[in-house]
């Protein structure tokens, strides 16, 4: 068995989404002499990804310009999912692995369908030896389950050697974080083969990461490290927002603790911004993941330290309802709430997990009136979860208490309050004065993002509550 790094000429990408798409697009455009072809079963979506007027499927600031760039020279978008995997010498599995809906794990495990059918597709179709890399976020010890799967189909003599390259950029700065990442993560057996194949790929960044960027470790450390890092980056947002609770309670100001804490460089300051808490399709599904890992491997009081987390961000989500409700008079029913952002944070389309959806749940029951605006997010994807949040109602009900309004000019019009949900920095640069002369008296403003002015609204008028500073002076 030759143990050669191989030079890797053509890349295979399986899952065009989120992470696939950014991700191999950069890795085309940073190594020319690579054919990069990035395969998806979703038609609507290759198709998008192959727009001619390069509308492309999710909204990230930089990438169309990537695709622009790439596109038609050596990064190719496909539905042949068979002909990607037998060109290639080095394949990437980055379907999604969301939290399990039913069965043994309901509501915690990762559902690993979609990586065991790329992977048995893998071994079904390949005709010569590949490096399969899991790029999808996955338990630990998920990789034996594939090489386990491979190694038992394998035809022809093929020979499968499994990396873990977890994926570590953040939605709506995924192309600065791909273009010059913090760091790569390489996880590999410690083999000859293992050593081998993860030179290759470390051989793969080096066309543009720096060498001491590229980390190698092994495999089950690879895989650990993912959940861990977003369990640990969840966690000081959870830590934040609890401390904000005491902050409104007391009179204390939580960006002045957050300065303060995050002075001592222990500590450090980034991710202490106090909100209405985490969304995204990453932190909650990847605590949950490391709860129900915790829990298999018999570590109650592990699984119960990282399960504090999520319950964290889901009282913060109630508690900012509540106050809403509390402020608004105690009731809400009957009264137009205006909800700036529907995304699950600023610059990315990306809906999964966001706030807005619990918000307007809530306000939904109250029987309020809800308008929405947010610059990015499609009108039909909003139906969409406005409908599996509340399944209970037919979309035409929905329909009758949410409007989705055209600007955030429209949303606030005749609404009695304003609540900011995405931190969109277009909402500090309307004309606040004219949406105040719009709505009804008082006028309320909620700012779940630490985002606007709040002294410069108040003096126009508004009643202003933000996340974090209580009422007392
Ligand atoms: P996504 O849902 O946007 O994309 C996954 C794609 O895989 C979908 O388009 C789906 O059609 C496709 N797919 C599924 N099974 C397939 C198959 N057998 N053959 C071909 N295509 C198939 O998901 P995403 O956000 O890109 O996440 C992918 C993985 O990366 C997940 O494990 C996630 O946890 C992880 N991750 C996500 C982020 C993020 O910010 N979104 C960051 C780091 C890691």
């Amino acid at each position: 068995i030759s143990a050669t790094p191989v030079a890797v000429r053509k890349i295979c990408c399986i899952g065009a989404g989120y992470v696939g798409g950014p991700t191999c697009a950069v890795i085309a455009l940073k190594c020319p002499h690579i054919q990069v072809t990035i395969v998806d079963l979703n038609q609507s979506r290759v198709d998008a990804w192959n727009s001619p007027d390069f509308k492309l499927p999710i909204y990230e600031p930089g990438l169309e310009d990537v695709v622009r760039q790439a596109r038609g020279k050596n990064l190719f978008f496909s539905t042949d999912v068979d002909k990607g995997i037998r060109e290639a010498d080095l394949i990437f599995v980055s379907v999604n692995t969301p939290t399990k809906k039913s069965g043994v794990g309901a509501g915690f495990a990762a559902d690993l369908n979609y990586v065991e059918l790329a992977t048995r597709r893998i071994a079904a179709v390949a005709t010569s030896s590949k490096i399969v890399v899991e790029k999808s976020t996955v338990p630990c010890r998920t990789a034996e389950s594939m090489r386990t799967i491979l190694e038992a189909n394998s035809k022809n003599g093929c020979r499968f050697d499994i990396l873990s390259n977890p994926e570590f950029l953040a939605e709506g700065t995924a192309i600065k974080d791909l273009f010059s990442p913090d760091r790569v993560l390489i996880g590999s057996l410690q083999t000859p083969e293992g050593i081998s194949a993860c030179k290759s790929l470390a051989d793969v960044y080096g066309n543009w990461v720096p060498q001491d960027r590229v980390l190698t470790v092994g495999l089950w450390s690879s895989e650990l490290s993912k959940l861990a890092a977003n369990a640990m980056l969840a966690q000081r947002i959870s830590s934040i927002n609890a401390l904000s609770a005491i902050c409104e309670a007391t009179g204390a100001n939580i960006d002045e603790v957050a300065f303060a804490v995050g002075k001592d460089s222990r500590v450090g300051p980034k991710f202490l911004k106090a909100s209405v808490g985490f969304g995204g399709s990453c932190f909650q599904k990847d605590i949950l993941n490391l709860v129900y890992l915790s829990e298999s491997l018999h570590l109650p009081e592990v699984a119960a330290y990282w399960r504090q987390v999520v319950e964290m961000n889901e009282y913060q989500k109630r508690r900012f309802s509540k106050r809403v409700v509390d402020t608004l008079f105690n009731t809400i029913t009957g009264k137009r709430i205006a909800v700036l952002g529907f995304a699950f944070k600023a610059d990315t389309g990306d809906t999964r997990e966001s706030a807005s959806i619990s918000l307007i749940r809530d306000f939904q029951s109250e029987k309020a009136y809800v308008n929405v605006y947010d610059p990015q997010v499609e009108h039909s994807q909003i139906w969409m979860d406005l409908s599996e949040a509340s399944p209970s109602m037919s979309l035409d009900q929905i329909k009758k208490q949410v409007t989705i309004c055209p600007s955030a000019m429209d949303a606030c019009k005749n609404a009695e309050a304003v609540v900011i949900a995405t931190e969109w920095k277009e909402f500090n640069n309307v004309d606040w004065e004219a949406i105040y002369a719009g709505m009804n008296k008082p006028a309320f403003v909620f700012d779940g993002r630490l985002l606007v002015d709040a002294e410069k609204l108040r003096k126009i008028g508004f009643q202003v509550t933000t996340i974090g500073r209580g009422e007392r002076l």
